[in-house]
């Protein structure tokens, strides 16, 4: 394994943390992540490296007014690039290499969360019941790599304590929720079995979908069953868990792959303990799209989808509606965010 670390990261207590776990690895000492990771550039000898990095400035960054459930929610960064490789995954294009970075000024990154609830409270009244979401694995799959990361441990007590804020030198209790969301497709719960409470603040979301689906696009992510099994363990324990079937993929044979795969996860699962489920499609701008069809021109899923109106592209009206009505019928009770 090839380490790469900032000089500015060398002295933190995470980075020796993080050597410890690889103790036989080559290091070598880098001025700026960025002089790394935002170049094309590929390892003389590993496709992944990982590289140890301080962040210095957007750790936290508002999502799209459309992304989920709630006008007012963030996407925060600890760590970039993911260990799996998911076929349609966005970071194949908004990142120029493989390395994964992992940021280790976590107190850094709590700062600029609270910094941004405090903004809400001080500028946008209007927030003050409103949830607050904040997104944690949008950059990478948070839940495996906490083995060297850490990140439940220091991020979900975190989340229980936001409600009481220190506002112009006044701790304020703050009305809204503030939740955090940490998104996988991991079976990876180690972590959060090891928590010594059951965090109110986070809810952990699996994305599912059919394993001959998980077998062709999502390589090397935990099996379904190892999902379910996670899935359950957790609900036992009175965990918030969310299931994403994220994205839905517009194969051959999708109605039939997909109907088995409701039928089987209803005996597995009960929805009713489940806290959401969201169901969504491939979506890309049109920019997006070109990009990764340049690189992966042999990925047939992307010649699957239709250039809508609104330049984006998406699986076609037919397999939306199709979708839809099944994700629909798979339990009334839950929340099923699927709009065609
Ligand atoms: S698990 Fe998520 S972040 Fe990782 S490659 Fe797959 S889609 Fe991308």
């Amino acid at each position: 394994m090839l380490i790469y670390i900032e000089k500015q990261a060398i002295d933190y207590p995470q980075t020796k943390k993080i050597l410890e776990k690889f103790k036989n690895s080559k290091v070598i000492y880098i001025n700026n992540y960025k002089n790394l990771f935002d170049k094309n550039y590929t390892n003389l000898f590993s496709k992944k490296s990982l590289i140890i990095a301080k962040i210095n400035s957007n750790s936290v960054l508002d999502a799209p007014i459309w992304y989920w459930h709630t006008k007012k929610s963030f996407f925060f960064k600890t760590s970039l690039n993911c260990i799996y490789d998911c076929s349609y995954c966005y970071l194949k294009w908004a990142f120029k290499n493989e390395n994964m970075v992992v940021f280790i000024n976590y107190e850094d990154i709590k700062r600029d969360i609270e910094e941004k609830i405090k903004n809400i409270i001080l500028w946008e009244k209007s927030w003050k019941q409103n949830e607050i979401w904040f997104y944690s694995s949008d950059y990478s799959d948070i839940l495996w790599m906490d083995w060297f990361s850490w990140f439940c441990n220091e991020f979900i007590p975190f989340f229980e304590t936001l409600n009481l804020s220190l506002v112009e030198g006044e701790w304020l209790h703050i009305e809204s929720e503030i939740f955090m969301e940490i998104r996988t497709k991991s079976s990876n719960i180690k972590p959060l079995l090891d928590l010594w409470f059951i965090p109110k603040n986070t809810e952990i979301a699996f994305s599912l979908n059919p394993q001959k689906l998980i077998d062709k696009y999502e390589k090397w992510t935990s099996s379904l069953d190892a999902r379910i099994n996670s899935i359950n363990k957790l609900l036992d324990l009175w965990f918030k868990v969310w299931i994403r079937f994220l994205p839905l993929l517009p194969v051959n044979d999708y109605e039939k792959i997909y109907s088995e795969f409701i039928d089987y996860i209803k005996n597995k699962v009960n929805f009713c303990d489940i806290n959401s489920t969201f169901a969504s499609w491939l979506l890309y701008t049109k920019k997006d799209y070109n990009k990764i069809l340049s690189k992966y021109m042999d990925l047939d899923i992307l010649h699957m989808l239709d250039l809508d109106n609104d330049w984006f592209y998406r699986e076609s009206k037919k397999v939306r509606e199709t979708f839809y009505k099944m994700f629909k019928d798979l339990d009334n009770n839950c929340i099923l965010c699927l709009e065609y």
